[in-house]
């Protein structure tokens, strides 16, 4: 059935792509971003549909819309976007969950939250399984976008009990894919950037630290597929793919698939940077059928042909 779907953060690398699909399912599409990180050209090829809007708009300001279901997908997700004004992060994650419940209770919708990997910290049980509560430092570097997180799924839970709020949570784990920011100093495109513009690939510490890659088709199919299931279903959970590797792995194969004659180079380790990062998907495989399907390889190939043209395109561009 069509729905009014708001989608904050729609600007964004997965807003844009969630947006796309739903515009695609024929749902009536409201994204809303105020374009921290995100760009207008992630979604100019929607804005001449008919079912897509788009509102320029901050989610630590009250919004008085009329929807059926909340995609809340605004905050920089990147430590170099997140660092630069810490205070507005946490803002975007707490005053933003806020407004956004509160939308939810007025209208009723259904409200999911893009929730993190991060909310588990530096973990002490592997694979992060979502029992496990976490080891975040409280006044790090990271904090302000991981305690952000860990506030925004205490309201969501708290809406929920105290006001029926139809509330989904997944925890999503290191994401990559097309539309990633060229800047934003995440490892997938730093690496990529780095490789095609021939510059020396920087390994922050020894290379040995793990991240488990999803490829963005997979996640947003499982980010649909929570929102759409019954209310009794609220979360967390996890979603990721499981198949981990070594930064120095990934660097690798980057290198092999770009053909790069790149070196590798260490830079320092940035403060609480996680040591292993892995989920158990046993919830989301059993309450949504669901599993990535696209190997790293293949994803990252798909990434690369995405940049090589924006490169192509976009002559100063480093990272
Ligand atoms: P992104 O930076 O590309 O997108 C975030 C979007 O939110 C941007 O378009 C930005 O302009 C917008 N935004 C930021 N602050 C805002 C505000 N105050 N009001 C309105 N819009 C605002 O990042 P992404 O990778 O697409 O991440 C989307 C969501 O998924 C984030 O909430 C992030 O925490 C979460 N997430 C992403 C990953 C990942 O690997 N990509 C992993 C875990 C969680
Ligand atoms: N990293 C790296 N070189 C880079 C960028 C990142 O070695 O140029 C490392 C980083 O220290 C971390 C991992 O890659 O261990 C993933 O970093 P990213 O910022 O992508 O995500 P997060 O740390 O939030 O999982």
């Amino acid at each position: 059935m069509k729905k009014r779907i708001l989608v904050t953060g729609g600007g964004g690398f997965l807003g844009s792509h969630l947006c796309e699909t739903l515009v695609g399912q024929e749902h009536d599409v409201l994204c809303l971003d105020n374009f921290f990180t995100g760009d207008k050209q992630n979604i100019y090829h929607l804005m001449g549909n008919p079912r897509f809007e788009l509102i320029r708009h901050d989610v630590t300001f009250p919004v008085y819309l009329e929807v059926d279901q909340i995609y809340n997908l605004a905050c920089p997700a990147s430590p170099i976007h997140y660092q630069r004004d810490p205070v507005q992060t946490t803002k975007t994650s707490v005053h933003g969950a806020i407004n956004m419940l509160g939308l939810a209770k007025r209208v009723k919708a259904q409200i999911l939250q893009a929730s993190t990997s991060e909310v588990y910290g530096d973990p002490e049980v592997h694979p992060q399984v979502e029992e496990y509560w976490g080891n975040v430092n409280p006044i790090g570097i990271r904090s302000c976008y991981d305690e952000g997180k860990r506030c925004a799924e205490t309201l969501f839970f708290d809406y929920h009990r105290q006001n029926q709020v139809r509330i989904k949570v997944i925890r999503i784990f290191n994401t990559y894919g097309p539309r990633m920011h060229p800047n934003d100093g995440r490892v997938v495109s730093n690496f990529i950037v780095q490789a095609l513009r021939g510059k020396d690939i920087t390994i922050f510490g020894d290379g040995n630290q793990t991240r488990s890659f999803c490829y963005v088709d997979d996640l947003i199919r499982g980010m649909i597929a929570m929102m759409n299931t019954p209310d009794s279903v609220i979360g967390p959970i996890n979603l990721g793919n499981p198949a981990e590797t070594t930064i120095l792995e990934a660097a690798q194969l980057i290198i092999e698939l770009t053909g790069a004659k790149s070196k590798l180079v260490s830079r320092p380790l940035p403060q609480d940077d996680p040591v292993r990062r892995r989920p158990c998907i046993d919830r989301a495989k059993a309450v949504l059928s669901w599993e990535p399907r696209v190997p790293f390889r293949d994803g990252l190939q798909k990434t690369i042909a995405y940049f090589d043209d924006y490169l192509t395109r976009h002559p100063h561009v480093e990272a």
